[in-house]
């Protein structure tokens, strides 16, 4: 058997970093091994207590199911939710918009009057007036503009669920790295028991974390 460390540029595989060894609690790395022109990934447990490895493509495997369950349409709405709140006080927002929109209006508005005022105190040349009645047309339209402003978009729960729901479809490294917490990774006998921890545990008080996967392996 063949085996080797990774060398040079920190070798990135969809968990890496994430797998603990259920038996001791040292983290697990990724090891390659050869045999008859075959290479096989392993994760191995650094503190050296005995356990067995586990099959890189078992920890691949159940990370990805863990991920379609923990993005559930009901979590999909409760962390679009979180968002939401965590985001930003949507109120908060629309309203200091509002308010800045309203204050350039009045500013517009006072220039517009004081035009008018000039217009009307005295005899004025047409090129005068002509200038002046352009220069308030302008500012007309460009109150009529900032009445019809908008807030800025922000994300919807309904933009959050569809980003929430492409993840799911298809589990990158970087969705696993963002949810996943914790894997802990435990091969017995003829199969490997897995115990996962979401990062979005906190906002998922009651999700179940990590049961029902058993991969079925055969025995190394
Ligand atoms: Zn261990």
């Amino acid at each position: 058997m063949n085996e080797r460390k990774q060398t040079g540029r920190k070798a990135s595989y969809l968990c890496s970093g994430l797998v603990y060894c259920a038996n001791c609690g040292e983290k697990m790395h990724v090891y390659k091994s050869s045999r008859k022109g075959h290479t096989y990934l392993y994760y191995r447990c650094c503190g050296k207590c005995g356990a067995s490895v586990v099959k890189l493509e078992d920890v691949d495997r159940v990370a990805t199911a863990y991920i379609k369950e923990l993005l559930s349409e009901d979590t999909q709405v409760k962390v679009a939710r979180a968002l939401r709140t965590y985001q930003g006080q949507e109120k908060d927002r629309v309203e200091s918009f509002k308010s800045a929109i309203a204050k350039r209006i009045k500013e517009k508005e006072t220039a517009y009057n004081n035009l008018l005022t000039n217009m009307t105190a005295a005899v004025l040349p047409v090129e005068v007036v002509t200038d002046l009645s352009a220069k308030m047309q302008q500012l007309k339209d460009e109150i009529a503009e900032l009445k019809k402003a908008e807030p800025p978009a922000d994300y919807s729960v309904d933009t959050i669920r569809e980003w929430l729901q492409s993840i799911r479809t298809a589990p990158d490294e970087k969705a696993v790295q963002l949810l996943i917490a914790r894997i802990e990774a435990k091969h017995t006998e003829n199969k490997t028991d897995f115990n996962i921890t979401s990062t979005l545990k906190p906002v998922l008080e009651n999700m179940v974390a990590g049961e029902g996967f058993e991969p079925t392996t055969s025995g190394l």
